[in-house]
C-alpha cells in the first residue's frame, strides 16, 4: 500500500497526485487514484465532486469504508499545509501526504486533522 502511494507521486513528480485510501477495521485495501483538477496542480489538489461520488460509490460496492484521502506534495515538507487543513472535510479519514522525493525519511506519513487541530498516525504495514 505504500509503496503504491509513493509509485503514484512518483510518477508525477511536479505536480501534486491523490485519491482515496478504503478498506475495513483502520485496515486500508483499496487505493483509489484520483484525478487533480486544482489551477495550479503543482501546489493544490483537488478531486472533481463527480469523481469523488463515483470513487465513494466503488467504495461502498465492494463492501469497504473510506478510512484516507491521500496526495503529494511536490516540494517541501510533507505534512499538511494551511490549505490542507482548512480543507480536512473529513475528520473520520486518515490524511496521508507523500512525499515523491527519494531521499526523504518517512515519504508516506499520515495525520488527523480534525477542526484545525492536526495529530500525526502512526502507520503499520500489516
Ligand atoms: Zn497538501
Amino acid at each position: 500500500m505504500l509503496f503504491a502511494l509513493q509509485a503514484h507521486a512518483q510518477g508525477a513528480p511536479e505536480h501534486e497526485r491523490c485519491g482515496l485510501l478504503a478498506g475495513r477495521d483502520g485496515v486500508i485495501t483499496l487505493v483509489l487514484h484520483a484525478h487533480n483538477i486544482a489551477g495550479d496542480p503543482a501546489t493544490q489538489y483537488e478531486i472533481a465532486p463527480a469523481e469523488l461520488f463515483q470513487l465513494m460509490r466503488e467504495i461502498r460496492s465492494t463492501g469497504l469504508q473510506l478510512l484516507g484521502i491521500y496526495h503529494s506534495h511536490p516540494h517541501g515538507a510533507n505534512q499538511p499545509s494551511r490549505t490542507d487543513i482548512a480543507r480536512a472535510y473529513y475528520p473520520g479519514a486518515a490524511y496521508f501526504i507523500i512525499s515523491p522525493q527519494p531521499d526523504v525519511e518517512n515519504p508516506v506519513r499520515a495525520f488527523s486533522i480534525r477542526d484545525g487541530e492536526v495529530s500525526e498516525l502512526r502507520i503499520s504495514t500489516v
